[in-house]
């Protein structure tokens, strides 16, 4: 009798895994697997998977995303979350002008790196604000780095101007 109680607990124990791994509640199924035995490892591998893996599965594929305010899984057309209400293609394009920005001032820098004076000038004119760099070493640092007194003295009266 003792062992019988073991064996359908080891089953709960199982049923509850094998649950947890498809996303579902573990311990309800510990106690679907203790009451009905091995059914009750057949019931959890016979279930579907939650949603939260299917949605998981939807944006790794690509026809879902995930809204970047409250984390739900969102249709990737979609142009508002359905969840929070967040304007997604705001969202959307603000990061995209962070990002622009960030590759403007990776610009500068190879530039400064290259000793492309030219090329500096020019994304400096074009009035990027050399506050509001993202990079870990600033563009002052970074010519004074590679020792370009020339270009060390372009962003400096750069900086002085701004
Ligand atoms: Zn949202």
């Amino acid at each position: 009798m003792a062992a019988l109680v073991v064996l359908w607990i080891i089953c709960g124990g199982v049923s509850a895994m094998i649950a947890n791994h498809k996303g579902r509640d573990a311990f309800p199924w510990f106690l679907i697997g203790v009451i009905f035995g091995p059914l009750g490892i057949l019931a959890s591998i016979v279930v579907s998977s939650t949603d939260a893996k299917k949605e998981k599965q939807a944006i790794i594929q690509g026809s879902m995303k995930q809204c970047p305010r409250c984390a739900e899984a969102v249709k990737s057309a979609a142009v508002v979350c359905k969840h929070c209400g967040a304007n997604l293609e705001a969202e959307a394009s603000q990061n995209q002008l962070s990002s622009d920005a960030k590759s403007r001032h990776q610009a500068l820098q190879d530039a400064i790196a290259k000793n492309d004076l030219e090329t500096a000038r020019a994304i400096l004119n074009s009035g990027l604000d050399l506050g509001d760099n993202p990079l870990p070493l600033s563009h002052l640092d970074y010519a004074e780095m590679h020792g370009n007194a020339e270009m060390r003295d372009l962003l400096a009266s750069k900086l002085e101007n701004a």
